[in-house]
């Protein structure tokens, strides 16, 4: 076994988020009525329409490879889509089918990364960034955020962070796990300051911009499309949120037309993919989500749970940022240990996931992408601990 290989993969720790949902499933079979807004698992069935799509295709009998990057009907749907919703016109061989926007980061880290090149994560950041720019063979370089700026990164932290060294910036917006959404200001100051730093060092600067949860805002908004603002930018998408169906593994990279060697790029992350052994996503779901490019489930029940979560949490005394998007919020523990805070919920059954792993040590997260009748449950019992534990 590859020495730096294993030496990584042995600092890395499993999935805080699903190592609960054992936790939860354990519990449960013990007759626990244990309530969790550990996952950030849509906790609603696929809608009808939409499984009916890849049902077809699999009595069908379309189950045979397809080609790496994704077939022609769903990448060009997804050029379209893209097209009318954020007036940017990618063609269809700069788009690269992939499974989730899990697979999709890694592909885009594998394909722009040297030896030691710094990767720029503000944080809180997605739990599994770090791992994957390091086995990639980069560092990641962190910029803490605060409340005070709505968890969003200073101009001035942006401009410190870069280094003659750094190829990428990772941002995420909604971002998990505060909810944070960019606006359209501080994405054109982000591009400013990347621009003058590439024709500072003479050297590409990427913006990964990873959107799961771009469908996913409140108060009548839509998050702004970061592609729109900065050439390089590497556009990483799932459909596993906005359709419901996180199993079917099924996302894309977009590689934005006006990046330097956008068409090579593309052929890169597919060379990559086939490299190391996934080959192509898999074909029904490729070809379901062809067909329902311009639907997503129902996702007005997250602004719903987000107002019942975030009136309580005020009400109770916490310290919160009301979220702009995603199914997630984030608010301050009421001590500065998470885990004993988390681990003291969890004696109420309720699981909360601590946000240290996050790169935001004394927060915590809740996960509300079930159904509202379960988040007033848990809004229940959050009172309940608070009051006995901190009152
Ligand atoms: N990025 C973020 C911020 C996420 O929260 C997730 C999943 O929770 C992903 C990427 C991965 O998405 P997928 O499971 O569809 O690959």
């Amino acid at each position: 076994m590859s020495l730096q290989l294993s030496a990584i993969a042995s600092s890395i720790s499993p999935s805080a988020t699903l190592g609960l949902n054992a936790t939860v499933t354990q519990l449960r079979s013990q007759g626990v009525d244990v309530i969790s807004l550990g996952a950030g698992e849509p906790d609603f069935d696929t809608p009808y329409h939409i499984r009916q799509a890849a049902k077809e295709a699999i009595d069908a009998g379309k189950t045979r490879y397809t080609d790496v990057s994704g077939i022609p009907e769903l990448r060009k749907a997804i050029v379209d889509h893209i097209f009318e919703h954020k007036k940017l016109r990618y063609e269809p061989d700069e788009i690269i089918v992939s499974s989730g926007a899990k697979q999709a980061i890694v592909l885009a880290l594998q394909a722009i990364l040297d030896p030691q090149d710094e990767v720029i994560l503000p944080s809180p950041y997605w739990i599994s960034y770090t791992e994957m720019i390091k086995i990639a063979g980069g560092k990641p370089v962190f910029i803490s955020t605060t409340p005070d700026t709505d968890f969003l990164p200073t101009p001035e932290q942006l401009a410190a962070a870069v280094t003659e060294h750094t190829k990428a910036i990772i941002i995420n917006s909604p971002n998990n796990p505060s909810g944070a959404v960019y606006s359209e200001e501080t994405l054109k100051r982000l591009a400013k300051i990347l621009k003058d730093k590439e024709s500072e060092y003479g050297h590409d600067i990427f913006l990964i911009s990873d959107e799961p949860y771009r469908e996913i805002v409140f108060d009548g908004k839509k998050a702004p499309y970061p592609a729109a603002y900065y050439d390089n930018t590497l556009t990483c998408y799932s459909f596993s949120k906005s359709l419901s169906l996180p199993g079917e593994r099924i996302g894309y990279i977009a590689v934005s037309p006006t990046a330097t060697d956008a068409d090579i790029l593309a052929v890169i992350c597919g060379q990559i993919s086939r490299g190391i052994g996934h080959n192509c996503p898999a074909s029904t779901p490729q070809l379901g989500v062809a067909k329902v490019i311009d639907e997503t489930s129902d996702l007005s029940v997250y602004e719903i749970n987000r107002n019942i979560i975030y009136d309580t949490l005020v009400d109770l005394g916490y310290t919160v940022t009301k979220p702009g998007g995603t199914f997630y919020i984030m608010p301050k523990c009421m001590e500065e240990d998470s885990v004993a805070f988390c681990n003291k919920a969890k004696e109420y059954d309720l699981i909360l996931v601590p946000t240290d792993g996050f790169g935001a040590p004394g927060f915590f997260r809740m996960a509300y992408c079930i159904d509202t009748e379960k988040v007033k449950r848990a809004m229940d019992v959050m009172r309940k601990f608070t009051e006995e534990c901190y009152k």
